[in-house]
């Protein structure tokens, strides 16, 4: 369930009308609705009600300072990726023992950072990383608390640029030979093992590969709490999949995904985390955009947006599917007609649907998509230079700039000249 809806026939942020922000902010835009968000995060919160547990928002599905500083404020830890985003949780309020660090490339520059500012753990990703973060943590004469990432081989079911969990895939050390790494972690000075960690995937509409990649860890679990390891920690990662098409069945829900974690794991006396990041930010923002023009094509015809490929990506790179919304309701009974839904790009790619049945749409007209509030403005670019486009959060009847769109200008003068030019 979001905030969107219509009211008196006019598409709605909660209780401000889109038209209103689109004619102060102007078009294309992305509005966030807080009590969606608000909504999303107690959702997991109370799935996991009477086990001991931090939601740690993993912000590179929406990382705008606002977003997180509502989220911190309502008391989410943030799974981190890179050093931009960990200065970003602090910048947010969010308290160094409530943030995860994850990803497969960290330097040691951003281990120094985390280090020094602190840090719940690291989810350690391979042996040269923890290796490295034995050195860095050594050196600075301090002790990083980790988690070593296990690949548990399950087929997360979902697009293949988005699983994570299968041998193949990039992320983690092999389950298999976890009790191998987890002894040399113990070896190792500067680190401190403090439990185990698993994400096998973004946009997951089953539970079943999560319950296999769960039982995989609770083994695992019993395994090396036998080596002598103290695993408390476990941390489950986030992939829980939204619905982005409603004429697809749901997802199954936060409850239901909760219930799964306390059958799983809810016997070992550990401390559970988990990083939702789409399922907190998905449903929670609107993309929204202007028909600039209705062309007529041979067999088919296209609607063009000023919204494009740069400023939502997921169609051209997941080949994603977003419902598109008149922001204007149309009556019961209008006819609808195939279009294909097209930017302004100079790339045959920058195609969000093709013959999709709307109703008919003129020049002028303000659609909405929805379910863009994650990997939506965070993996938008300014190719074609065009401007990143605003970022709106809407409280109640408040609406609120909480990014600008830069002006030519700006954009512009970020460039530099050398002095011979
Ligand atoms: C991307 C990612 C997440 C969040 O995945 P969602 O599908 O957005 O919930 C969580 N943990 C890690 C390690 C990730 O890479």
């Amino acid at each position: 369930m979001d905030h969107f809806l219509y009211r008196n026939g006019h598409l709605h942020a909660e209780d401000v009308a889109i038209a209103e922000i689109a004619e102060a902010v102007g078009t294309p835009f992305y509005v966030y609705s807080t009590a969606t968000l608000e909504r999303h995060y107690r959702l997991f919160k109370d799935a996991l009600e009477g086990i001991d547990n931090t939601v740690c928002y993993a912000m590179k599905a929406n990382s705008n300072q606002a977003v997180l500083t509502l989220l911190a404020g309502l008391g989410a830890g943030m799974d981190v990726v890179s050093g931009g985003e960990y200065a970003r949780a602090i910048a947010a309020g969010c308290p160094p023992e409530k943030i995860v660090f994850s990803g497969v490339g960290k330097t040691r520059a951003e281990m120094e950072m985390a280090l020094r500012g602190g840090v719940r753990q690291f989810n350690v990703e391979s042996e040269p990383e923890m290796r490295a973060l034995s050195q860095v943590a050594s050196d600075l004469g301090v002790t990083a608390p980790i988690t070593i990432r296990v690949n548990p081989d399950v087929d997360a079911r979902t697009h293949e640029k988005i699983a994570t969990g299968k041998s193949e895939n990039k992320f983690g050390i092999p389950i298999a030979r976890a009790v191998e790494v987890y002894a040399e972690a113990a070896r190792l000075p500067g680190l401190e093992v403090v439990g185990i960690d698993v994400h096998i995937g973004s946009q997951l509409v089953e539970l079943e590969p999560f319950e296999q990649a769960y039982r995989k860890v609770a083994d695992l679990t019993r395994t090396l709490r036998a080596e002598g390891h103290d695993i408390r920690r476990l941390d489950l990662g986030g992939g829980l999949g939204i619905p982005y098409a409603r004429s697809n069945s749901a997802p199954p829900l936060p409850t239901e995904y909760g219930a799964l974690i306390k059958a799983c794991v809810g016997d070992l006396d550990v401390e559970v985390e988990i990083e939702p990041g789409r399922l907190i930010a998905g449903n929670a923002g609107l993309l929204v955009t202007q028909v600039i023009y209705v062309k007529e094509g041979e067999g088919r015809d296209f609607l063009i947006l000023d919204a494009a490929m740069n400023d939502l990506i997921r169609p051209a790179m997941y080949g994603a599917y977003h419902d598109i919304d008149p922001v204007v309701e149309t009556s019961p009974g209008t006819d609808q007609r195939p279009y294909d839904i097209v930017g302004p790009v100079c790339e045959s790619g920058d195609t969000f649907a093709r013959a999709r049945d709307m109703p008919p749409l003129a020049a002028g007209d303000l659609v909405a998509f929805r379910s863009a509030g994650a990997y939506g403005a965070v993996m938008a670019s300014e190719y074609n230079t065009r401007p990143l486009i605003p970022e709106i959060l809407v409280k109640d009847d408040q609406f609120a700039v909480i990014r600008a769109r830069p002006t030519f200008d700006e954009m512009i003068n970020r460039d530099i000249l050398p002095k011979w030019l």
